[in-house]
């Protein structure tokens, strides 16, 4: 075969004769050039991905070299031990929880409530970490992940319970009804009614403020009843959970209306002087499942 061409600069006629044989001869060293390319490419172009960018070679054959391997294990040990350490720590946040939640029951739960207190107390039961498995990071990873959810479950079942608990105690009377120091002028139980100067019972402590003093809700719950009697004067009595209600007396102005859900520690009224009273005060009775109780034994209040 012969193959004629024209050079565009000089305008020369070309030719070039082509055998079979040179054409074979050609074309071996062609496929060889190109096999030989291709093998040192994959050879050192995949050695360069190992060294320069190990995540390449990862992608392209899921390999590692020695020292990658060695790499990557001490930094999943490194990890490891971070999520030990915050494993750790947690852990002793939440022990400072259960701890905390105890010295609330000791001084924000009256005695004669702290028997009906003991459901709200959080669970005991926490997670003992375990050594570090040196032979098995994989195994310690897992040991890590479990702890690590059961822990998750803990604390969200500890702030449950803490919510719960504080829900009950605001649900309880508790709360002093007025702001500021309490002069209590007249104490529960049997005394010498001041009108009549007869034996008589007391159901409530009477507590001195002048007319128009804000009183609050000792508990969260319900108004119950707003009324008026010769005994009471201008009354309200709020209904909460458990069976417990209580009753505020002699009032000058009542800022709620019946039906309304309530607080603890809303805003109720004015303290007044209305009807049998001897005195500008707040009567304040606490009473469970109709039986009368001492107040003083609810509130967390220090008397004057
Ligand atoms: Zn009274």
């Amino acid at each position: 075969m012969q193959i004629f061409w024209v050079s565009s600069s000089v305008g020369q006629i070309k030719s070039i004769n082509i055998t079979f044989k040179k054409l074979v001869v050609m074309s071996t060293i062609m496929v060889s050039v190109i096999l030989g390319l291709g093998i040192a490419l994959q050879f050192f172009g995949f050695r360069m991905a190992i060294e320069y960018d190990p995540s390449i070679a990862r992608k392209l054959g899921n390999l590692h070299t020695a020292v990658e391997l060695e790499n990557l294990h001490a930094l999943y040990r490194l990890k490891l031990n971070e999520l030990n350490q915050q494993l750790e720590s947690n852990r002793q946040k939440i022990y400072q929880l259960l701890q905390l939640n105890k010295r609330l029951s000791e001084i924000a739960t009256p005695a004669m409530l702290r028997k009906e207190s003991d459901r709200f107390s959080l669970e005991g039961l926490y997670p003992e970490l375990l050594a570090l498995n040196q032979t098995s990071t994989l195994k310690a990873l897992s040991i890590t992940a479990k702890q690590m959810r059961r822990l998750n479950k803990v604390s969200e079942q500890d702030i449950d319970q803490l919510s719960r608990y504080i829900a009950w105690l605001e649900s309880k009377p508790i709360k002093a009804p007025l702001h500021g120091e309490i002069l209590m002028a007249s104490g529960f139980g049997k005394r010498t009614d001041p009108m009549s100067a007869m034996p008589s019972f007391h159901p409530g402590i009477d507590l001195s403020a002048p007319i128009g003093t804000p009183f609050y809700a000792a508990a969260s719950g319900k108004i119950t009843q707003i009324s008026s009697n010769p005994e009471y004067g201008t009354q309200l009595i709020l209904e909460h959970a458990d069976g417990f209600t209580t009753r505020y007396a002699h009032l000058q102005s009542v800022a709620v209306k019946q039906g309304s859900l309530i607080q603890q520690g809303d805003y109720l009224g004015t303290t007044g002087n209305t009807g049998k009273s001897t005195g500008p005060h707040l009567h304040f009775e606490t009473m469970r499942n109709g039986d009368k109780i001492d107040p003083l034994k609810l509130l967390l209040i220090t008397q004057k």
